[in-house]
């Protein structure tokens, strides 16, 4: 058995929507890339749905929801639609629920009313911004790149004393400037996620960009290096996760009682612009799709045949993985749990990324402990 303490579902509760696949850049690595011309914005009613259907669920399981806009470039979308939302997030999730919006945007589209608005948070609390820094693909339509756009932006953000985070994507192309794109962050005080390529539209797509897991490791042993002699040392997921396991290992005080378990641990739910639902480690394969929260409840998505399919493999990974793991405990598991085709493949050629990065990590810090 993996877990034997009695389970309750997760109160957080995280939305990735899809409010449009429009974008001005066409990175070649995105797994989007085929729909990126699409103008259309998810209809308000559907909208109305969506929030309708998760509400009972939500005032009775959930202590936190968080929606974070996704695209496509969801800054091309009107702000007025988002004044829109707000309002109907006001009348139907009501003041009872605590919610929150995020946005991850480009950056490269940014006037003085996205400014403000962002400023004024009248719809987006918080902002994550992708951006490689270096490397060649944020292209925009005519195939130029958008860097020093991305920057300004980035500056007067922060001139206005508006906080944001980072993504970057670890591919083929920015792989080779991960020491400098850590020195970029760490310099400005900016906390970034280090995204390797993990889903593709098809097989050519992925083998022309993504790493193996053996330059995935060694990109992120190298943020470690960084991360470690850096005097402010900006945190870097997901090594900043990876790091806690470290220190809880050399503690001896584990800080898991249970592996990770997909039916009471999931959080974060993917929304596509026609309302289908998916986990994240299984996104727009029909076979394990949850269903249409725009046609039905929260309840009878997460009871879904799609869903049970998802929870079986992802507890069948975590018992194969995890269960005799000398981490156990110290990590939760939850990388096997969520790993997507891609990991899993790695992980059955190559064995576990996080287990490998704990094998590196821990004496180095082991050391810095004792001097
Ligand atoms: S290090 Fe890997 S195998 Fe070990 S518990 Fe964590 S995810 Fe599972």
């Amino acid at each position: 058995m993996l877990n034997s303490s009695p389970k309750r579902i997760n109160p957080l509760l995280q939305f990735v929507v899809k409010v449009s696949k429009y974008c001005n850049l066409r990175c070649a690595y995105c797994y989007e890339y085929n729909e990126l011309a699409h103008k259309a914005v998810i209809a308000l009613p559907a909208m109305q749905q969506f929030f309708q259907n998760i509400r009972s669920y939500a005032e009775a399981h959930c202590s936190k929801i968080d929606f974070i806009w996704h695209g496509g470039e969801p800054l091309l979308v009107k702000l007025d639609y988002y004044r829109e939302l707000a309002a109907l997030q006001t009348q139907i999730l009501g003041k009872q629920l605590h919610f929150q919006n995020g946005v991850q945007s480009n950056l490269t589209v940014l006037t003085e009313r996205h400014l403000q608005f962002l400023k004024d948070k009248e719809f987006f609390q918080t902002i994550g911004v992708s951006f490689d820094v270096y490397g060649d693909q944020r292209i925009d339509i005519k195939g130029k790149l958008k860097t020093q756009a991305v920057l300004m932006h980035m500056q007067a953000l922060q001139a206005h004393g508006i906080r944001f985070g980072a993504i970057t994507v670890l591919a083929q192309n920015t792989y080779p400037h991960l020491q400098a794109i850590y020195q970029f962050y760490d310099s400005i005080g900016v906390s970034f996620r280090c995204l390797p390529i993990y889903r593709g539209i098809s097989e050519a797509q992925i083998d022309q960009h993504s790493l193996s897991q053996e330059e995935i490791l060694k990109s992120l042993l190298l943020l470690f290096t960084c991360w470690s002699q850096s005097p402010t040392a900006t945190p870097v997921e997901p090594l900043n996760r990876w790091i806690d396991y470290a220190l809880s290992y050399l503690a001896s005080k584990p800080v898991h009682t249970d592996l990770y378990d997909k039916r009471w641990d999931e959080q974060t739910f993917m929304v596509n612009t026609d309302g289908q639902v998916w986990g994240t480690s299984e996104t727009y394969d029909p076979v394990y799709c949850y269903g249409n929260i725009f046609s039905q409840s929260m309840e009878e998505i997460l009871a879904s045949a799609g869903r049970k399919r998802a929870i079986q493999a992802s507890r069948q990974r975590v018992e194969n993985f995890c269960t005799n793991c000398s981490y156990r405990g110290h990590c939760d598991g939850k990388f096997m749990g969520e790993a997507t085709p891609i990991q899993i493949e790695q992980t059955r050629q190559s064995g576990c990324l996080v287990r490998k990065a704990l094998d590196a990590i821990i004496p180095s810090l082991a050391q810095a402990q004792v001097a």
